[in-house]
């Protein structure tokens, strides 16, 4: 399949070019959409005639907005704040906040994009949104953090809210950030508007599971892809697991919990090995207490070992959950894995592989379950928070694993039936894309230009 097929298809995407110059992970993310809808123009006339694709391509509104702080020592600093209001025809926009050097309006835009189709396939009602800023939180002490977040909320307040957007973490922003953006949302808006951001903490708002739901969900959406191609799951396999975030390191707990060997894991500097399987409680107080590099590992585990600059996707394994940052895993990647005897690939990441890896897995007929797909789960359990917040409730952990599992195993039938409808059976990229879509087209002509 691809955009020759249909002209207009092509037209669409020579316009975003034109109109979105050097955004090239946007134009990538718009592509791989692009490139499953052909048919679906041909089964939706109305869809063309209303322009639908042409309209989601265009945020509904984009705000770009000057961060200014200051350091402990003094010294004055200036970074970018962003937060792009993809669309809204199924709810409030939602979506996280990425803080990281690389974060330019590019990258908001390819997260935003992508959200709006992951959002969707939740079946819950939000939106699809996305923000962050090119403030470097590595090194930062934690009143610097609390500089940055009060300052970058400081403008942001103004634009969301829980009937309007609700931010949430993305990398670089977890609970600690959250946590102190909510408390200067707080301050200057005089309100307690506990859903005017997910990821809370437990003390004050926050849902069970959600830390956990991405590498949780995304494990479950493997487990699925397994079990349709006749696997019994993940017992007994050995899984190499990319990045020691958030995502990383639930992941690295669900698949270990679920009977899986996680031999890898990794950061920007290089990838440890554990043939033992990754010590989760040692990565735990690396990561998130200590707030180390992956490197430390291999002090307190002497039989691993650490590969600086190294390439994990070297690791041969029998599944691969790319979860650290887009584009993350080439072309040449995706082949060796493939010869090295890799059956199935869960992207905790979003957008973690370039178009030439995924052509290579789709073309060796793996189980690949694209981003938007395999990490909704994140995004689910954020919507379950809003859930909670709007009741004034709080709902146990064993309750809101089942939903967020229930939810996994809906987008994954959702996908494979999507997918076989339209003559493409097994390809979780046509049928996350289209099942994506119809549901956020058919709400934009039901509201009218
Ligand atoms: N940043 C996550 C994602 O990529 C979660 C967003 C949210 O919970 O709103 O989906």
């Amino acid at each position: 399949m691809g955009m020759k097929s249909d002209e207009r298809l092509e037209t669409i995407y020579q316009e975003v070019l034109k109109r979105n110059p050097g955004e090239t992970e946007f134009h990538q993310a718009v592509r791989e959409v692009l490139e499953s809808l052909g048919p679906v123009l041909a089964k939706y006339p109305e869809f063309r005639e209303r322009k639908i694709i042409e309209r989601i391509c265009e945020p509904e509104r984009q705000i770009i907005f000057r961060v200014p702080w200051q350091d402990d020592k003094g010294e004055v600093h200036v970074n970018r704040g962003f937060r792009v209001q993809y669309n809204s025809a199924l709810g409030p926009y939602k979506g996280g906040l990425r803080f990281h050097p690389s974060v330019y309006l590019g990258i908001i835009k390819f997260l935003g994009f992508e959200q709006i189709f992951k959002n969707a396939l939740t079946g819950l009602p939000i939106g699809g949104g996305k923000g962050g800023s090119d403030f470097d939180p590595k090194g930062k002490s934690d009143n610097e953090i609390m500089r940055f977040c009060q300052s970058f909320m400081t403008e942001l307040w103004r634009y969301i809210g829980e009937y309007t957007d609700v931010p949430a973490g993305d990398i670089g922003v977890g609970g600690r950030e959250i946590g102190y953006m909510f408390g200067q949302y707080k301050r200057l808006t005089s309100k307690y508007e506990a859903g005017v951001l997910t990821g809370k903490g437990l003390d004050y708002g926050g849902s069970l599971v959600r830390t956990e739901a991405t590498g949780y969900g995304a494990t479950f959406f493997v487990q699925e892809m397994l079990r349709a191609r006749g696997d019994e799951g993940f017992g007994g396999k050995t899984c190499v697991v990319s990045g020691s975030g958030n995502v990383a390191i639930y992941t690295v707990e669900k698949i270990h919990q679920l009977g899986g060997r996680v031999v890898a894991c990794s950061d920007s500097n290089g990838f440890v090995l554990d043939e033992k399987g990754i010590d989760l409680e040692l990565l735990k107080q690396l990561k998130e207490v200590e707030r180390r590099r992956i490197r430390d590992y291999v002090e307190y585990r002497k039989h691993a070992r650490y590969v600086e600059g190294g390439n994990i996707w070297s690791v041969p394994c029998q599944v691969a959950m790319p979860s650290a940052t887009q584009n993350e895993l080439n072309g040449k990647d995706a082949a060796q894995l493939v010869k090295n005897g890799c059956i199935a690939v869960g992207e905790g990441a979003n957008m973690p592989t370039t178009p030439e890896g995924i052509r290579v897995f789709l073309e060796a007929k793996i189980a690949y379950g694209p981003g938007k797909a395999a990490n909704a789960g994140g995004v689910a359990t954020s919507a379950l928070e809003m859930q909670q917040n709007a009741c004034r409730d709080s709902w146990t952990f064993e309750y809101t694993e089942k939903r967020l599992a229930h939810i996994m195993k809906n987008i994954h039938q959702n996908c494979w039936d999507t997918a076989e409808e339209f003559g493409a059976k097994g390809n979780y990229v046509v049928g996350a894309n289209i099942a994506g879509f119809i549901k956020v087209a058919k709400a934009m002509v039901a509201h009218g230009l």
